[in-house]
């Protein structure tokens, strides 16, 4: 599908800063826009229905991949995650750009399904520096901790396959990064093409 608008898609293992990074990069840049997840885990603490995630029940998730509304979905930690394919698509075809926070097998069904699709990885500097961060955010039992650190190597290992990654070492430095990706993917020849096809069309280009 060709859309004028890009794709971004940003995966970590929880405590690289992933959400922090995409909260502060959306901050600075108003033609982002990132799509809300729908998902079956119950809400913590703040969150909220429509903000954080569309909460759905089990039964309603598996409605909808059976009617095929999503663009992907994937269970992690024990939850099932899905990315709505309406409204990222409009958004897309509007020449908005839009960021997806996601795991990364809902990343790697996305770039099959999508080429033009940026796929970012964030890296914790270390895996010490990684279990501190978890234990300072003091959401989770020490069991969860446990559970998310032996997840994060194997996510770890999935980087590979993504188009950049980014050490989140010091914050402002990964914002700063994450600003280049998509500064620098706008400005590649294609999505130019794509996004200003006016333009190119009146210089005769294809
Ligand atoms: P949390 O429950 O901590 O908010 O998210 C757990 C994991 O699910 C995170 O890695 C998050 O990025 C991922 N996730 C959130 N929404 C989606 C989605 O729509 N699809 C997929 N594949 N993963 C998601």
């Amino acid at each position: 599908m060709e859309t004028p608008g890009n794709l971004f898609v940003v995966a970590a293992p929880s405590g690289a800063g992933k959400s922090s990074l995409v909260k502060a990069l959306l901050e600075l840049d108003s033609h982002l826009q990132v799509s809300v997840s729908h998902t079956t885990r119950s809400p913590r603490g703040q969150e909220q229905h429509g903000r954080e995630y569309w909460f759905v029940g089990k039964d309603e998730f598996a409605r909808m991949v059976e009617r095929n509304e999503f663009f992907e979905w994937a269970e992690v930690h024990g939850n099932r995650y899905g990315t709505s394919r309406p409204a990222v698509e409009a958004r897309l075809m509007a020449g908005e750009d839009v960021v997806l926070e996601i795991d990364y097998q809902g990343a790697l069904q996305i770039k099959q399904l999508f080429p033009h699709a940026v796929l970012i990885f964030i890296l914790p500097p270390s895996w010490g520096e990684l279990e501190q961060r978890l234990r300072r955010r003091g959401e989770d039992e020490p069991e969860v901790i446990a559970t998310r650190m032996a997840n994060a190597r194997h996510e770890v290992d999935q980087a590979r396959h993504f188009d950049y990654v980014i050490i989140n070492a010091l914050f402002e430095t990964a914002l700063f990064d994450l600003k280049t990706v998509v500064h620098s993917q706008r400005l590649k020849y294609a999505a130019q093409r794509r996004a200003k096809s006016s333009v190119f069309a009146a210089l005769n280009l294809v």
